[in-house]
């Protein structure tokens, strides 16, 4: 059944405008009396019927309402070294499949890229609508958030004050990701911190040890390309605390 974001929910009803009525009547062509489900990032899905078409909107009636159990318990945010081309689009893009909750586009000293203004908020409008499509492609009812291009400086005000920080950093030769896990709490929320093409500087790292009080961790001995890293490291989190696998 299609999945569709809900602009406005009602008491018994929801409505869809934009783009999600749009795709609805144009591309999917669907028509009063089909049934579809909503969802509005609360955690809630809403299984529906079609009743009116209109030219700005569509209005649904609300059969039934359930909290499906599809959501990690332990909150996964991704801040990822700005990289060229579609890397970001490929993290944001999956990350959402495996069940992260958000990510945070990061000007790392040596990211290739570089996204100021109006371009960063038109780029991190790009993301969030992927992140929006891979949601309701793996039937989540939370869709992860993009946050704006950020620098290190703002990482510290980004998350709660309780967030356990860590950053995997090739060069670090003791630590590993699975012992740090062992003894982080999944329940509070985690960020990862991932290099862009050409990795941390070490003085990136000591800022994070020192201003996040993050781990610096290792995934392992191969090097993995920054998407790679990303995903690999939070499938190993999921999967440590069994929302995976
Ligand atoms: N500095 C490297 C590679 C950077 S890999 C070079 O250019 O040769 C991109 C990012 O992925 C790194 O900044 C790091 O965050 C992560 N990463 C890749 N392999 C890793 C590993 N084995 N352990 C920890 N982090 C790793």
């Amino acid at each position: 059944m299609h999945r569709f974001k809900i602009t406005e929910l009602g008491k018994n009803a929801f409505w869809l405008r934009g783009d999600e009525r749009d795709h609805l009547v144009r591309v999917l062509r669907l028509a009063p009396g089909d049934d579809i489900v909503g969802f509005d990032n609360s955690g809630a899905e809403y299984y529906a019927t079609i009743l009116k078409i209109e030219d700005k909107s569509v209005t649904c009636r609300i059969l039934e309402t359930s909290h499906p159990d599809v959501e990690a318990n332990t909150k996964i945010y991704l801040a990822v070294g700005l990289s060229k081309g579609e890397k970001m689009e490929w993290v944001i893009q999956k990350g959402t499949e495996l069940g992260i909750s958000g990510v945070i586009p990061l000007r790392a000293k040596r990211a290739v890229m570089r996204l100021e203004g109006t371009k960063a908020l038109e780029r991190v409008k790009r993301w969030q609508k992927i992140a929006g499509e891979a949601a309701k492609q793996s039937h989540r009812v939370q869709e992860p958030q993009i946050f704006e291009v950020a620098d290190w400086s703002d990482l510290p005000k980004l998350l709660p004050a309780n967030t356990q920080w860590l950053i995997p950093y090739e060069e670090e030769k003791t630590e590993r990701l699975q012992t740090v896990l062992d003894r982080f709490d999944p329940l509070l929320p985690m960020a990862l911190i991932i290099g862009p093409e050409g990795g941390f500087e070490a003085a990136e790292v000591s800022w994070a040890q020192e201003y996040l009080g993050a781990a610096s961790v290792s995934l392992g001995p191969r090097i993995l390309r920054a998407e790679t890293a990303a995903l690999a490291a939070a499938t190993m989190v999921l999967a440590h605390y069994g929302d995976l696998g």
